[in-house]
């Protein structure tokens, strides 16, 4: 999501990398459930997100979509993010003891909390947001233990590239004067890099770039 507040508004001010200490140790959120409440449309899912939810869940995307995902509006792109049910708008896999019921295969976004990052000049540094978790006594940890994702390095390559794409997207809808234009991107994309099953056997990174040199080509004609 585009960002009109400034670094210094938003997070502690530094940048890091994912070997740098940070202070985001939340000490397994003990008796706080914040991040996973009244979010509203905001947790989006990139393409791996929806993935590991496929295959950790066993269950297919179509069906996500119509237990536990949304497809909403982000910036222009039609893009999934969780869905937050009943009086508190909790999480749908908030469990009743208030922890997380798919721990192991939590989307990018809850890894992250209270990180985020932030993206300039073709790349992205991550940032502690300093508003959005309430905890104040966290510990410091490296940010790619907080992360807790297999294979960081292609993880983050692939962050990155789907973050540019998607503006390279967004730049064709805004300019896109043809309904029909706006209607087949948000379906290509919607089609190609979440409903269309990533083969669980074979790598998700080599499977993903195939797709996104689809992408690429198709926004070129664009
Ligand atoms: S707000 Fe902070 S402490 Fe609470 S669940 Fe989220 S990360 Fe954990
Ligand atoms: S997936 Fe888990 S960690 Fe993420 S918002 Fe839902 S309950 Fe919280």
């Amino acid at each position: 999501m585009r960002r009109e507040q400034t670094l210094e508004e938003i997070s502690d001010g530094k940048l890091y990398d994912s070997n740098d200490m940070v202070k985001a140790d939340c000490h397994d959120c003990e008796g706080c459930c914040d991040c996973c409440q009244g979010m509203g449309d905001s947790v989006i899912l990139d393409p791996y997100d929806v993935h590991r939810l496929s295959v950790g869940l066993t269950k297919p995307v179509e069906q996500l979509l119509q237990e536990c995902l949304e497809l909403g509006v982000s910036d222009g792109n039609i893009l999934p993010h969780l869905r937050m049910t009943g009086e508190k708008e909790q999480c749908v896999f908030l469990n009743k003891e208030g922890r997380c019921s798919i721990h192991a295969v939590r989307p990018g976004f809850c890894r992250l909390f209270p990180l985020g990052r932030l993206y300039e000049d073709g790349g992205f540094k991550y940032i502690l947001q300093i508003h959005e978790c309430p905890k104040t006594n966290r510990s410091k940890i490296k940010v790619k233990k907080w992360i807790d994702t297999p294979d960081l390095k292609n993880y983050e390559k692939f962050v990155n590239d789907w973050h540019y794409f998607l503006l390279d997207v967004q730049e064709v809808l805004y300019n896109a004067e043809d309904p029909d234009l706006i209607r087949n991107l948000n379906l290509f994309v919607v089609n190609r890099f979440y409903l269309k099953p990533y083969d669980q056997n074979q790598d998700f990174y080599i499977q993903f770039y195939e797709r996104l040199k689809e992408g690429k080509e198709l926004l070129a004609l664009a």
